[in-house]
This record gives structure tokens, C-alpha cells and sequence, in this order.
């Protein structure tokens, strides 16, 4: 697209982003329901999985899930307590005392 038709189109002012939807897990869930959109967990994020919700007051976008650590601070922080971690199932690890049946995670 060439610059005059993106200005006509108005292209030239605006920027889209999606979120990457391929990604097979979805490392944090946010509870929407709870979440007040203060931001906290988008600021404390190191690889910038999160990005602010243009609306003031509406939850985060998990815009680049794919960079997530797994480290939790997001959900340390969050003052809601409305974030999950979905730890991938190769990290779910657990064992099961055969006497007893009780599970223990690593
Ligand atoms: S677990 Fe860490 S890397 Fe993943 S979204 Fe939360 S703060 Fe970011
Ligand atoms: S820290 Fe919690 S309440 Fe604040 S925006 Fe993030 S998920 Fe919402």
C-alpha cells in the first residue's frame, strides 16, 4: 500500500496488534470479573507478555504469550489475586506415593 492511499484510508495514523493466537498454551489467565486494570502486572513483567488495555480500567492483553518465563510475578503482584499461571504440561510434574495416594508436586 502506498503512503497517499494509507493516508486516505487513514492506515497511516493508526497501528493494529493482535494477539498471537497459534500459541498452544496460554501461560496466565486473567479473571475479568476481578481485575480492576491497575496495570501491575504489566509493569512488573520483564518480557512484556502484557500490554494495557487502551480502555482505562479493563484487564490487560496477553498480547505475546509466547515469551512467558513461567517466573509468577505477575501473579505476586497482582492485587486481586485474579491471575492464574498455566504452567505447560511438560512442567506439571507430580508424584504419587503408592502407599498413601497423596500427590506431591516438584
Ligand atoms: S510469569 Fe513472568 S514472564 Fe510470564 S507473564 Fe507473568 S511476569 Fe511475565
Ligand atoms: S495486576 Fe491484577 S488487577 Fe491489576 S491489571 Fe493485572 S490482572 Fe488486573
Amino acid at each position: 500500500m502506498n503512503e497517499e492511499r494509507m493516508k486516505k484510508d487513514g492506515a497511516a495514523e493508526k497501528c493494529y496488534a493482535f494477539p498471537n493466537s497459534p500459541t498452544p498454551g496460554m501461560p496466565v489467565v486473567i479473571d475479568e470479573t476481578r481485575c480492576t486494570g491497575c496495570n501491575k502486572c504489566v509493569t512488573i513483567c520483564t518480557t512484556d507478555v502484557f500490554v494495557a488495555n487502551p480502555e482505562k480500567g479493563k484487564p490487560p492483553i496477553v498480547m505475546y504469550p509466547e515469551e512467558c518465563w513461567y517466573g509468577g510475578c505477575c501473579v505476586g503482584e497482582c492485587p486481586e489475586e485474579c491471575l492464574t499461571m498455566r504452567h505447560p504440561l511438560m512442567m506439571r510434574v507430580h508424584f504419587k506415593n503408592k502407599e498413601t495416594g497423596d500427590i506431591k508436586r516438584t
